[in-house]
């Protein structure tokens, strides 16, 4: 397949480090609150990404990890700890938080047809292999030791901001306007790998170290369970674009002096998704969550399908009329796929081999997911069996997670099965005819209403009336 790489700024030809087989790192969700329907963008189109290696014959290794210590309000390192903050709004102990939230996630990810890692590891659970790392860095002269932190010194390297050739004082901490500079560090993009003098009073979790009761940085924890899990060599790294500085580009540092090597080949990040007045954010109140898009009536796959649309790689507008417009599509396809038969014809290999080349050519072009919902449709219009359709809608779906073949049959089950108080129903609409008929407008209008408490309602038209539940 072919993938953009953002560490390279082109779109590169994929070959993982050992040949068949593919280690792919996400970084997980901050377990302090739920997680927004924007995060969940970024795991959504990570998700197709990792489907479609596994369509196309990889053995996938995916790892992700939780953070649940260590992550700080603001890149700048100011703030309040995120999980201590969840902690207090809650009144629960952090790791309480930490598990709350971390279960909340997985089960909007399983709504989103989102497949579970392969690993998942907390950040807690890690804080030996933090110790050995952060040792050999000081070691090795990569990292000092001031006002009881350890800092990773960024002036060391040869080449710090691999993601970004723009301006480097734009991105720079402690130069933005209201950012107080942390003194101890000896150049503006050192950050801190282990924490002694926390600016939290109240960072609930500290473990003993060489240099003091702390807390890991927030960085280290992502390059060693990377580490860990995938060995010396990653084939891909993935995350929101807001990661890739300074989280990804502190983690390359520290990984790449770690090692003495290259440590990821490809870095894939997805684009955010906003609303109309801006960016989403999980600190801000009232946010959108898988939660919320159900309580307001639609199936969560639907916003699977609204993501599927557009490209990981530009941001994407949310509003509910692009959500009801998805919804009206993804029904709308549903629909189709009921209306195929169950004809038993044998699957036309030749024309399934021909539909199947085009949607991998769609999709393995850097994930080009609108081009393969197209060859989706491309199959439904196609000039061959109802049985073939089947069998490349349901060979699509692996990798685009709509659940195709399963909501077709319960639609087509739900049509088939006798409607509960259909009788009462329609003799209710023949009174209201008869009613309207001897100009009783009355009574009429009392049956719709009648009707409508039921949950029921009925649109005339030339043909007579029909009814739904609503
Ligand atoms: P967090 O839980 O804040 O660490 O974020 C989890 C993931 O969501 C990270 O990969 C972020 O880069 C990503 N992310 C944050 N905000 C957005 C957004 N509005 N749209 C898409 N991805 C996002
Ligand atoms: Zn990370």
């Amino acid at each position: 397949m072919k993938l953009y790489n953002s560490a390279s700024h082109k779109k590169e030809g994929f070959i993982p480090h050992e040949p068949g087989k593919v280690t792919m790192y996400t970084c997980g969700p901050t377990v302090y609150h739920f997680a927004h329907i924007g995060n969940l963008r970024s795991y959504l189109m990570e998700d197709v990404l990792e489907k479609f290696l596994r369509y196309d014959g990889y053995d996938v290794k995916r790892i992700m990890n939780i953070t649940d210590v260590g992550h700080l309000a603001s890149d700048a390192d100011t703030g309040e700890d995120k999980m201590v903050k969840g902690a207090k709004r809650e009144h629960k102990s952090v790791m309480e938080i930490a598990q709350f939230y971390t279960d909340a996630f997985f089960a909007d990810c399983k709504k989103l047809n989102i497949k579970y890692p392969d690993v998942v590891q907390p950040a807690t659970g890690m804080i030996d292999d933090y110790i050995k790392v952060i040792t050999k860095l000081l070691d090795t002269g990569y990292a000092y030791v001031a006002g009881g932190n350890v800092y990773f010194d960024t002036s060391k390297l040869e080449k710090y901001y691999v993601f970004n050739d723009h301006d480097e004082e734009d991105l720079a901490v402690g130069v933005r306007e209201g950012v107080e500079e942390d003194l101890n560090k000896r150049n503006k993009n050192d950050f801190v790998l282990w924490f002694t003098k926390s600016k939290f009073e109240d960072q609930a979790l500290k473990w003993d170290s060489p240099w003091g009761v702390g807390y890991p940085g927030w960085h280290i924890e992502c390059s060693c369970i990377s580490m860990k899990y995938a060995g010396e060599y990653l084939d891909i790294h993935c995350g929101g674009i807001d990661n890739a500085f300074p989280h990804h580009t502190n983690e390359i540092a520290q990984s790449e002096a770690y090692l003495g090597h290259p440590w990821c080949k490809y870095w894939m990040h997805v684009h955010h998704l906003n609303t109309n007045d801006g960016k989403m954010s999980k600190s801000k109140g009232e946010f959108l969550t898988v939660s919320l898009l159900e309580e307001k009536g639609y199936d969560p796959l639907v916003y699977r399908f609204f993501c599927l649309q557009s490209h990981y790689r530009k941001s994407l507008v949310f509003s509910w009329e692009n959500l009801d417009n998805a919804k009206v599509a993804y029904d709308k396809l549903v629909a189709r796929v009921a209306a195929l038969s169950d004809d038993p014809a044998p699957v036309d290999e030749e024309a399934a081999a021909k539909y199947k080349a085009a949607f991998i050519e769609a999709v393995g072009n850097d994930l080009n997911t609108s081009l393969g919902v197209t060859a989706l449709y491309d199959v439904l219009k196609a000039d061959t069996s109802d049985a073939t359709k089947r069998a490349l809608i349901d060979s699509f779906d692996q990798v685009l997670g709509l659940d195709l073949l399963k909501k077709a049959a319960a639609q087509r089950e739900k049509a088939a099965a006798p409607v509960e108080g259909a009788e009462e129903i329609e003799a209710l609409i023949a009174k209201r005819l008869e009613a309207k008929k001897a100009k009783d407008w009355a009574t009429a209008d009392a049956i719709r209403d009648q009707l409508k408490e039921m949950g029921v309602e009925i649109k005339d038209s030339k043909e007579g009336t029909t009814w739904t539940r609503v």
